[in-house]
């Protein structure tokens, strides 16, 4: 039986990371599920250090894999802020805080500075070590209005000029193919797939 645990507590990305892993391991669950608390302080300068700590912390104390995740929303204007700040832009540190605030910087900037990125580092971490890691990224552009209500964060604002939609209108099997998270995801399968 091959055990997955995530090392998130984002019910948003708990729900993706579950979808996008179907299939590969006999049982995906959280680390609520698995029972296993452990406040990491994301503390590194990028998101490839902050998921490998998350996934190193937790791995140490299980048997099975362990994948962890660390992402967030970069701007071009804001000189890719908030970067891994994404979840604790705001003070308050809510969705709805962290989007009036991103509303508000990025209404001062010129049409041809709103470009953004997201991008999702993930690390597999396999008895306190890690055994495989990548990153990936989405690129798409930042408006003023929020529109749709599917996805999270900042979703509703992240517009992909290709599709005329934000990720917030998007269907969630759709995002799930080529938002950062499901890139890495990809990565992450094949790798476990060769391991078969
Ligand atoms: P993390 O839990 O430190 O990785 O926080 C990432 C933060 O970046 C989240 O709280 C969101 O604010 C933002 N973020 C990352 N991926 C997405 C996404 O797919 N949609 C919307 N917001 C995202």
């Amino acid at each position: 039986m091959k055990k997955l645990i995530l090392a998130t507590g984002n019910p948003g990305k708990v729900r993706e990371m579950k979808q996008i892993l179907a299939g590969l391991y006999d049982e995906v669950i959280s680390m609520k599920e698995a029972g296993v608390a452990v406040d990491v302080v994301e503390d590194a300068d990028s998101f490839l250090g902050n998921a490998a700590k998350k996934a190193l912390a937790i791995s140490q104390l299980v048997e099975c894999d362990v994948v962890a995740d660390d992402s967030g929303l970069c701007v071009d204007g804001l000189g890719g802020r908030p970067g891994v700040y994404s979840a604790r832009y705001s003070a308050e540190g809510t969705d709805e805080a962290n989007n009036a605030k991103l509303v508000q910087e990025v209404s001062q900037l010129s049409e041809d500075q709103r470009g953004a990125h997201y991008e999702c580092a993930i690390v597999l971490a396999r008895k306190g070590k890690v055994a495989f890691s990548c990153e990936c990224r989405c690129d798409g552009q930042i408006i003023l209005q929020a529109r749709g209500s599917e996805g999270f964060g900042y979703d509703p604002y992240f517009l992909l000029p290709e599709y005329g939609k934000t990720f917030g209108e998007i269907e969630p099997a759709v995002k799930n193919k080529i938002s950062h998270r499901a890139k890495a995801l990809a990565e992450l399968r094949q790798f476990a797939e060769q391991e078969k």
